[in-house]
């Protein structure tokens, strides 16, 4: 491995989070770390891009004194940003974790951490998102680190198929209680009864989401099921959404008959 490949990392937890500088120093055996991070918490953001205001890139310097970037966007802000701009040179892989929390099922259509993969797929450049799958307050992010620098060096001597991202998830475990890794199929996880509806103080009512835990269908194959039984969930997740099942009974529907008055 030549020290020659670039990887750009970010994340939607924050420039500060302990998972992003976990992660950028385990690349850093890899290749050439660039940073550019959301300068706040920016968690289930999805793949939103700011149009609307001004973006600014801020030099800021991680813990061990590593340069980085932090910017006023959302993730999928952050690749761009680092592709046309930050970083001046090639890149070749881009990493975006490690999340505090799971990115399994359904989450995948909130998640910052993997449209930020994403938005790297879209541009060419192979991606990988990296979750620990735990919402416990003292998360180790050590066997994420480790598995993500080796995952990284894997992708760099192999090919992924077009419009191909990576999602990684790994159980909040030490490495010796890891039972395994699985690729793995994205599976279903919903959050059901989602809404705390309340009033405040002049009567008028609110509303929290997200607060119950989320109800995962544990098919075997399925991202859920992998992390349910303490693997580590590797499911390569592609950019076409289309529903292929159905499109020939939508065809069937006669749609194409429709003419405007
Ligand atoms: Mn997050």
């Amino acid at each position: 491995m030549t020290n020659k490949t670039n990887i750009l990392v970010t994340n939607d937890d924050g420039i500060h989070a302990e998972g992003l500088f976990a992660l950028a120093k385990a690349l850093a055996k890899v290749g050439n770390i660039h940073i550019v991070a959301p300068d706040r918490a920016r968690s289930a953001c999805g793949h939103s891009i700011t149009l609307h205001k001004p973006l600014r890139l801020n030099k800021v310097r991680l813990p061990d004194g590593t340069h980085a970037f932090s910017t006023n966007g959302t993730p999928s802000d952050c690749v761009t940003l680092g592709v046309f701009d930050a970083v001046k040179t090639k890149i070749d892989l881009v990493v975006s974790g490690i999340n505090w929390g799971p990115n399994l099922g359904w989450d995948l259509t909130y998640s910052g951490t993997v449209s930020a993969a994403m938005e790297a797929t879209i541009m060419g450049i192979p991606a990988i998102a990296v979750s620990v799958a735990s919402y416990e307050e003292d998360v180790s992010y050590d066997v994420a680190a480790e598995f993500s620098a080796y995952l990284a060096g894997v992708l760099l001597s192999h090919q992924l198929p077009p419009d191909t991202l990576l999602n990684v998830n790994v159980p909040n475990l030490p490495a010796d209680q890891i039972s395994g890794i699985e690729v793995t199929t994205q599976g279903r996880r919903r959050y059901s009864g989602k809404i705390d509806k309340r009033l405040d103080p002049m009567g008028r009512a609110y509303y929290w989401l997200g607060g119950d835990s989320a109800i995962d269908e544990l098919e075997e194959g399925t991202d859920v099921k992998a992390v349910a039984d303490d693997k580590i969930s590797v499911t390569p997740v592609h950019l076409d959404l289309t529903g292929y099942p159905a499109l020939d009974e939508l065809r069937s529907w006669g749609i194409a008959g429709f003419k405007a008055e």
